[in-house]
């Protein structure tokens, strides 16, 4: 019985090859030392459950045989100005949480390695312990202190596929990076080295067994296998108002492919700091060859934009809502940011790309520095007033730690809905400038 389960193992994986190429993975008990050897072998001891007493084949070198070894999570965790950003810590957050769960349902206890490059990067390293890591790798180099696209990627894909001599802990089965601008390249870069594909702008994960017809492991079109531990990814579409949960297979045919996802900022909680964690930070090194620094930074600068909406006590956004002349929309969106003491206007970005061709207001005031949102600012206000705004997901992760939303809006059924604290059903070319007499009038 015990043979004939390990050659159904094996032939649902590679087709009834028998060996695992120690190139494979590592780190996962029994296996490893098989794999010193250059071949995994299962035998009788590692199939016998001691609780049942009968005869399976232990769930780790299932695993093995399935998948690689290699099971552990990986993040990239992001810095800028010498800090982490806040979506490295929210991701770190979101894979404590994640394998923390992985070992209640699977019983392995598989770790969250943090990843960083730059310059400097020891302290920080140190930080991702205390934010959830188990491990935090990183590769410091002056000539880093900025992201290259080049050195970054492949920094980071010999830390992966590597692993060097690290023994404590595996190749990355799942790879999260920030969607962020550089987060977004590397990312996808990344993966690509890695010959395995990413899912972008991520904004729920859960790992989970899926059943899934798939002629790729089986060979027999429409039979349904069952996939172990997969990441299931999930990301806004249709212009953030449906969510699509893409899924990264195992593929036998790859030496190891991790399931790699961006995430949006604002998506996941982050750990409160716990500085009596403790973790294993570790220094990668690898040459790096000068033609990865063909592209010289001779120079670099902040954009001052002259808009920061973060302070300010009261955002008034505006969204397409005000339709194809937005000359009134804005005027009256104006008026009320007026009313107040200390406000704003935002946009959503739907405001932002469209295009517009009215001079006076539009072009004063229809500018990328007051989006709100994934790709623009994030504000947590007191009070944040949105006006024919949808409530996408992009916007959305933008505002909505604001004390108190009004949202305006025609449609009852607006997604804004959900997490505003007030929702007034109407015309913004109504509702604003009863808004605004009534605040002048100091009637709120
Ligand atoms: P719509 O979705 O068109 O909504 C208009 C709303 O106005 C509707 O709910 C409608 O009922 C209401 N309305 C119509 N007429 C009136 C009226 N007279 N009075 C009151 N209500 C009215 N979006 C952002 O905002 N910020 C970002 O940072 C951002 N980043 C993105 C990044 C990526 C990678 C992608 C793919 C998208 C991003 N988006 C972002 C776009 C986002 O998905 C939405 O498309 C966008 O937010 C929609 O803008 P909107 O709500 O103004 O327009």
């Amino acid at each position: 019985a015990i043979q004939a389960r390990i050659n159904e193992v094996r032939e649902a994986t590679d087709g009834g090859e028998d060996t695992v190429d120690a190139d494979e993975g590592d780190g996962t008990g029994d296996a490893d030392d098989a794999e010193t050897e250059g071949e995994y072998e299962a035998t009788e001891e590692d199939v016998q459950d001691p609780d049942e007493g009968e005869a399976t084949l232990d769930k780790k070198h299932v695993r093995a045989l399935e998948n690689g070894v290699y099971q552990d999570m990986w993040v990239y965790c992001e810095t800028q100005g010498g800090e982490l950003l806040d979506v490295s810590k929210e991701m770190l957050g979101k894979a404590r949480e994640l394998m923390d769960g992985y070992a209640e349902d699977y019983g392995d206890e598989e770790r969250v390695v943090a990843v960083l490059v730059g310059d400097d990067m020891e302290e920080l390293a140190e930080e991702c312990i205390t934010l959830g890591a188990d491990v935090a790798v990183y590769h410091d180099d002056e000539r880093l202190a900025r992201f290259r696209h080049k050195p970054y990627t492949e920094i980071v894909a010999d830390m992966a596929r590597t692993k060097a001599d690290w023994k404590d802990y595996d190749k990355p089965r799942y790879f999260l990076f920030p969607a962020t601008n550089n987060g977004r390249d590397l990312s996808a870069q990344v993966q690509g080295e890695l010959d395995s594909g990413l899912a972008s702008d991520c904004s729920g994960l859960t790992i989970t067994d899926e059943l899934i017809s798939n002629p790729v492991k089986t060979g027999e079109p429409g039979e349904k296998v069952e996939f172990e531990r997969i990441l299931h990814m999930q990301r806004p579409d249709f212009s953030g108002f449906e969510y699509s949960t893409i899924l990264c297979i195992d593929n036998p045919d790859r030496e190891f492919h991790p399931q790699g996802c961006s995430v949006i900022p604002g998506s996941f909680d982050a750990m409160a700091p716990d500085g009596d964690r403790e973790g294993e930070v570790i220094a990668h090194d690898i040459d790096l060859p000068d033609d990865w620094f063909r592209v010289a930074v001779t120079e670099w600068d902040t954009l001052d934009t002259g808009v920061d909406l973060t302070g300010r006590e009261v955002i008034v956004a505006i969204g397409r809502g005000i339709g194809d002349d937005p000359t009134k929309g804005i005027e009256l969106a104006v008026d009320l940011v007026d009313a107040f003491d200390d406000a704003d206007l935002g946009l959503s970005r739907g405001i932002v790309t469209a295009s517009y061709n009215v001079e006076g207001h539009v072009e004063r005031y229809v500018t990328e520095e007051r989006q709100i949102g994934e790709t623009g600012q994030i504000v947590q206000p007191p009070l944040y007033i949105a006006a024919g705004i949808s409530g996408a997901i992009q916007h959305k992760v933008g505002m909505d730690e604001s004390e108190t939303i009004v949202a305006i809006n025609t449609d009852p059924e607006a997604d804004i809905r959900d997490f505003s604290d007030f929702f007034i059903e109407g015309d913004l070319f109504d509702v604003l400038p009863r808004l605004t007499d009534a605040i002048e009038a100091g009637e709120l």
